[in-house]
């Protein structure tokens, strides 16, 4: 039987626009998809994305609007949509937190975690970041502030709330840590000494609804709603329908804890969202008897001009201006070669713009545009020649590591191997010779020279779908494309 393979993304909060940060997370998780769908094939694959939607930063933000919270999220999440389409994503969902089929999924994982004895009422005070919507320890604070939004008061909410019994996962957590699902071993460490060090705690996981109604109902409950992080995670596996009516695609791609099903489970994320996803949600899923996740992939930050980016500071990266700019395939491109896969990494337009001009307008386009012009005025054409496709040996790919920077590195060495032959073997003279012996040797240049490009074209469709089929295209007809692959760009 075919392995199924399972990607999603975290659903980014829909308080802000689309950054560059959460482009990076897409991008890597669609070459991945597109990798897993060449070598497993099209219905092995199931690709998760979306938007995250309640929460108390949405309704004050919407109130803020004079609009009503469901107004803000439809028009914030069709944001999101947009990027997905502009950046050229194959997801197979896109799940809005505020969907009927999650809002029934989570008052369902609910139910199940209560009747398994892992939710109960409490009355506490706690410490609350509404930049984070999380609660904070006093360690995780610094002068009584939280870090990441040190504007924000801290707020202390003293109410009866349903709790969520984490710390009854503490061990089990550390075994399922023993498996090292979380990439890379610096955040696997990380967390494991987290939990080594504090355990898990128990956390709230509810709100009072006369204090903030903008969440999923709690089931059985009208006072309170859920906490807007236990109804988002959940959207990860009511993306397949679990909850509903037809748990068919949730059971091929996720699976229980005691029917385990021949799938991976890949979920990426931002180093931000370690914790959540690496040890809060996985405690979810002890709790509910599902599966838990086989990898966690964790990328680092991205700073604009060595500055962390900030609506305050006005640097910002906007994807969609770098779509406009250089096109959806230079900006893939740019993510996957040069963002470091972990750890942080700086943007700056003069990086990209060089990135752009070497790798691209003088490395892959040129390259294409020399080889097809030598190989068109020869009349020399690769499938003429009874060749099958040379096929790019997929299996063999970085990807299947998940190194995205280690695949490019690869991908552009033979391009450069390439541009050596060219050197090497001269065809542009060869071609001026009359020698029959200098015309055979052409041939046998041109052929592996065109043989080379479209293996180029097989192995960076992932990265640069669009890119791939242009190449594919020119290689079948001939024909040196009309408009360059990568036209200069005046700085
Ligand atoms: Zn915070």
């Amino acid at each position: 039987m075919i392995k199924k393979f399972y990607i999603t993304t975290t659903l980014p909060y829909v308080n802000g626009k689309p950054h560059i940060g959460f482009a990076m997370e897409i991008v890597r998780a669609d070459v991945l998809a597109r990798h897993k769908r060449i070598l497993l094939g099209e219905e092995n694959i199931f690709f998760n994305t979306g938007t995250d939607e309640h929460g108390q930063k949405i309704a004050d933000k919407a109130k803020e609007l004079g609009m009503s919270p469901q107004e803000y999220t439809d028009k914030m999440s069709q944001n999101f949509k947009d990027l997905t389409k502009n950046l050229n994503i194959s997801n197979d969902n896109f799940i809005r937190t505020t969907d009927d089929y999650h809002i029934k999924a989570a008052q369902k994982f609910w139910e199940i975690v209560k009747k398994n004895g892992f939710i109960e009422k409490r009355k506490y005070q706690v410490k609350y970041c509404v930049g984070c919507e999380m609660e904070k320890t006093d360690s995780e604070l610094v002068d009584g502030k939280c870090p990441d939004h040190p504007n924000n008061e801290i707020e202390f909410l003293d109410e009866e709330n349903y709790f969520f019994k984490a710390s009854e996962f503490t061990e089990k957590l550390k075994e399922y840590f023993k498996k090292n699902p979380v990439i890379p071993e610096f955040r696997q460490n990380e967390i494991v000494s987290l939990i080594e060090r504090e355990g898990m705690k128990d956390f709230s996981i509810s709100r009072l609804k006369e204090k903030m109604e903008w969440g999923v109902p709690v089931p059985d409950d009208k006072e309170h709603v859920m906490y807007v992080w236990f109804d988002a995670l959940v959207d990860y596996i009511s993306t397949l329908g679990w909850g509903g009516e037809d748990e068919t695609k949730f059971n091929q791609f996720w699976g229980w804890a005691d029917k385990p099903v021949d799938s991976t489970v890949f979920q990426i994320a931002g180093k931000d969202n370690l914790r959540p996803q690496s040890a809060m949600w996985q405690t979810m899923l002890m709790a509910a008897g599902i599966k838990n996740s086989d990898v966690i992939y964790i990328n680092g930050h991205i700073t604009s001009n060595g500055q962390k980016m900030s609506k305050s500071l006005g640097n910002v990266i906007d994807p969609n201006e770098a779509i406009e700019k250089y096109g959806v395939d230079a900006l893939r491109f740019f993510i996957i070669k040069h963002l470091h896969n972990h750890e942080d990494s700086d943007w700056t337009e003069k990086r990209f713009y060089g990135a752009y001009t070497a790798d691209l307008v003088n490395g892959l386009g040129n390259l294409t545009s020399r080889i097809l012009a030598m190989s068109s005025k020869a009349g020399i054409k690769l499938f003429d020649e009874g060749r099958g496709y040379p096929i790019f040996g997929r299996q063999h790919s970085k990807l299947e590591n998940y190194d995205f920077n280690g695949e490019a590195e690869e991908i552009w060495k033979s391009i450069s191997d390439l541009d050596e032959l060219i050197s090497r073997t001269q065809p542009f003279k060869l071609a001026k010779s009359d020698d029959s012996e200098d015309k055979e040797k052409l041939k046998v240049v041109l052929l592996s020279l065109l043989n080379g490009l479209w293996a180029v074209a097989d192995w960076i469709e992932p990265v640069m779908p669009e890119t791939a089929e242009k190449i594919k295209l020119a290689v079948k007809e001939n024909k040196k494309p009309e408009e360059p692959l990568f036209p200069r760009i005046e700085k």
